[in-house]
């Protein structure tokens, strides 16, 4: 029998009726400008981009291509605003700002919703449970924070830095908006923002969102474009902060282009973490924990479990049953309310999945992939597990930002401990144990900025979250969020 037939046979029929989420709620525009000084404008030298359905490959939009002269307008409204409106707004002032932006996004989640879905690919289960919520609770955790900043631990009357650049990529856009675009202005700060160029379309969302708000011009200028725009943004003299969340590689790049200024910086960046995995942990919680570390947003997730560590008593009956419930996962239409595992957010980064998959069968690694259908059109990738992977495989080391999870083994704490650390990054990880002990002893000893004890991706506006090594330094959320922002 096959995997997905037994799988059916011990749960009953699974058979599902779609219930795709509509499309037209997104009141999409055919095309976006710039947002600057409060103002939707177009871009000085007319060049545009569109922005695809990754599902599909439709294109939903055409987004303005901000040049070096854009940043440079909105730079310089980020300054005025920063001079003459925001550093003289009060912290309650900013709060009032701050609240009204989180209760507008809840006015409009579905929309949101919809609008993130259709750009980024990913479950509308997901975008609708936890990206929109999860943006809207960083405004109102941040709102709470803006007449409060005496107590917050850096001293009376801390003071803002002044014009922060903040580049976010394209796994969560919104929330990554939010988490940077939040602290910042609860601390007093004005932001230039730029996108992702494949998920522009919720922060241009969010620009209509602050206009609603009554924000004062300039304190949040949206600049949309690829790498380029960013470029420019980490090079302009006026900015005193950049905020970069991203690749490793261009956060090495930017980190070397700032040393040379006086921009304060922090980079959240790439992360290969473990999730461990002893045998006295509680099995179907665990299994279900291994699937949401990995397959939760494809796999597009910097904190994604993607080695598990598995105790060698338990390693046969846990890859079984891991196996058993990959065949479940639905893979599929992301406006399906049903879809487990939407598309891939990109065909470049399909293409970077697909090699590094295809490494893990040429270094030996065993293999097992969904027999899920892939859908004709769109970028998609079944939900993969290599078994018998070893520490020197690149499937091990590289970040592969996919749906694809590498399985290890280990006898003893100490060697959990030594193989979950034998990475260059640092940014996540788990431990799956009944004995609390145990837990902490381990964790006390991983080097990674979050551990999760018998969960994982756990996200909460009022926790900090960040890397130690390449996987990037500063903390975003919670008090320790704003002091990125604070010249403390
Ligand atoms: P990914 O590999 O996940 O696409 P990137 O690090 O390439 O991540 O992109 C993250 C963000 O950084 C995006 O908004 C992208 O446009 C921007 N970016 C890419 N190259 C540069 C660069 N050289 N300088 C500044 N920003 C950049």
């Amino acid at each position: 029998m096959t995997e997905k037939k037994l799988a059916n046979s011990q749960l009953g029929s699974l058979d599902y009726d779609p219930a795709p989420e509509s499309a037209s709620i997104a009141r999409l525009k055919p095309s976006y400008g710039l947002f600057i000084n409060g103002e939707f404008t177009d871009p000085s030298r007319h060049e545009q981009f569109v922005t695809l359905n990754p599902a599909t490959e439709e294109t939903l939009a055409t987004v303005a291509q901000a040049s070096a002269v854009d940043v440079d307008a909105a730079v310089s409204a980020a300054r005025k605003a920063y001079e003459t409106v925001w550093s003289k707004t009060t912290g309650a002032e900013r709060s009032k700002y701050l609240f009204r932006i989180a209760r507008l996004i809840q006015e409009r989640s579905r929309e949101l919703a919809v609008v993130e879905t259709l750009d980024n690919g990913k479950p509308i289960r997901e975008s609708r449970d936890i990206d929109i919520p999860l943006a809207a609770a960083h405004f109102f955790y941040y709102a709470g924070w803006a007449d409060k900043l005496d107590h917050a631990g850096f001293g009376a009357n801390p003071q803002p830095i002044g014009v922060a650049g903040q580049i976010i990529p394209w796994n969560f856009p919104l929330l990554m908006a939010a988490w940077k675009l939040a602290p910042a202005l609860a601390a007093g700060n004005t932001c230039v923002l730029k996108p992702a160029e494949t998920t522009p379309l919720s922060a241009l969302i969010l620009a209509e969102i602050l206009q609603q708000a009554e924000l004062p011009a300039g304190v949040v200028n949206i600049v949309t474009g690829d790498g380029s725009t960013g470029a420019a943004l980490v090079d302009h003299r006026g900015v005193d902060k950049i905020a970069f969340t991203g690749s490793t590689d261009v956060g090495r790049l930017i980190q070397q282009r700032v040393a040379v200024s006086q921009k304060r910086l922090t980079l959240e960046l790439g992360g290969k973490g473990a999730n461990i995995v002893f045998e006295d942990a509680p099995i179907d919680e665990m299994i279900e924990g291994i699937i949401d570390g990995i397959f939760f947003n494809q796999g597009h997730v910097c904190c994604a479990g993607s080695r598990l560590l598995v105790q060698e008593s338990v390693a046969d009956e846990v890859l079984r049953r891991l196996v058993r419930r990959v065949e479940q996962l639905r893979l599929g239409d992301p406006m399906d309310k049903n879809t487990d595992v939407g598309a891939i957010n990109s065909a470049q980064q399909l293409a970077r999945i697909e090699e590094l998959t295809e490494f893990g069968e040429s270094e030996g690694a065993t293999r097992y992939t969904s027999s899920c259908e892939l859908p004709e059109k769109g970028y998609w990738f079944a939900p993969t597990v290599f078994a018998n992977v070893s520490q020197s495989h690149r499937i091990a080391r590289e970040e592969i930002f996919g749906p694809v999870l590498s399985v290890l083994t280990f006898r003893t704490p100490e060697e959990a401990v030594a193989k979950a650390n034998n990475t260059n990054y640092g940014l996540a990880c788990g431990v799956w144990s009944e004995k609390g002990s145990r837990t902490l002893w381990v964790a006390e000893r991983l080097s990674a900025g979050v551990i999760w004890a018998n969960t994982y991706n756990r996200f909460d506006p009022t926790s900090p979250f960040g890397g130690v090594r390449e996987s990037g330094f500063g903390r975003e959320g919670g008090r320790h969020g704003l002091e990125a922002y604070l010249n403390v």
